[in-house]
């Protein structure tokens, strides 16, 4: 949190950067976008501002459908997700969880002291904790992030397993390192599970990562 920065320095921040972004492309880069949208991937991660689409499209638009809320949850927004995956066909849900989720955390620490509206939001979160485990709490809280991403798959496939058996929709549940908790590399997204398939060698051989090379795929797959 950062109180010092003023209201004015931060408008002045969006206003000139978008001042930069309009001057950067032509007019053929918005052309080609009015009429339509037509994302590949329908995301469905937390709020966090460390978790941006940026890390895995360098440009954005047209491509990534987001929904995003506290904890990365699917009930609360599933109008939203739908959309996504019947309207606008994405073959991929991605359903991108991150390392020290202040959302997951609030689950775990008890949040009856919070207003509400905060409350409500957090109520949907479902981690079963007898599944979390860990010998500290950083290991608790990352078990936890694992398990409510495994908690949102498995809706996702109650609700679009139709499209996952007929391979028009792959659902990837993932985690977003920023802090190398895996050993695989600051920042890299790592898989957990793929159609609500959760073991390791199973996912290294599903269909849906065949096109990827083999050392990048043990270094996305947990
Ligand atoms: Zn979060």
């Amino acid at each position: 949190m950062n109180q010092r920065v003023k209201p004015e320095e931060v408008i002045r921040d969006v206003f000139e950067t978008n001042n930069s972004f309009v001057e950067s492309r032509g007019e053929d880069y918005f052309k080609s976008h009015i009429e339509e949208q037509k994302p590949l991937i329908t995301l469905l991660t937390c709020s966090d501002s460390r978790v941006q689409p940026n890390i895995f499209s360098e440009d954005m638009i047209d491509k990534v459908f987001v929904i995003r809320n506290i904890g990365n949850q699917l009930e609360n927004s599933s109008g939203s997700v739908d959309y996504g995956i019947f309207h606008l066909q994405t073959p991929l849900f991605l359903v991108l969880g991150h390392v020290n989720c202040g959302a997951v955390k609030a689950f775990l620490k008890g949040y009856a002291d919070e207003p509400e509206s905060i409350r409500s939001e957090l109520d949907h979160l479902h981690i079963p904790l007898g599944r979390a485990k860990g010998e500290d709490f950083n290991r608790l809280w990352l078990s936890a992030v694992e398990e409510n991403v495994h908690w949102q798959v498995r809706i996702a496939l109650e609700r679009y397993g139709i499209l996952i058996r007929r391979n028009l929709l792959a659902v990837v549940g993932a985690v977003y390192d920023f802090a190398n908790y895996y050993g695989k590399g600051y920042g890299r997204i790592v898989i957990i599970n793929l159609n609500g398939i959760k073991s390791r060698e199973k996912i290294l051989s599903h269909r849906a990562l065949s096109l990827l090379n083999d050392s990048l795929k043990l270094k996305v797959v947990v």
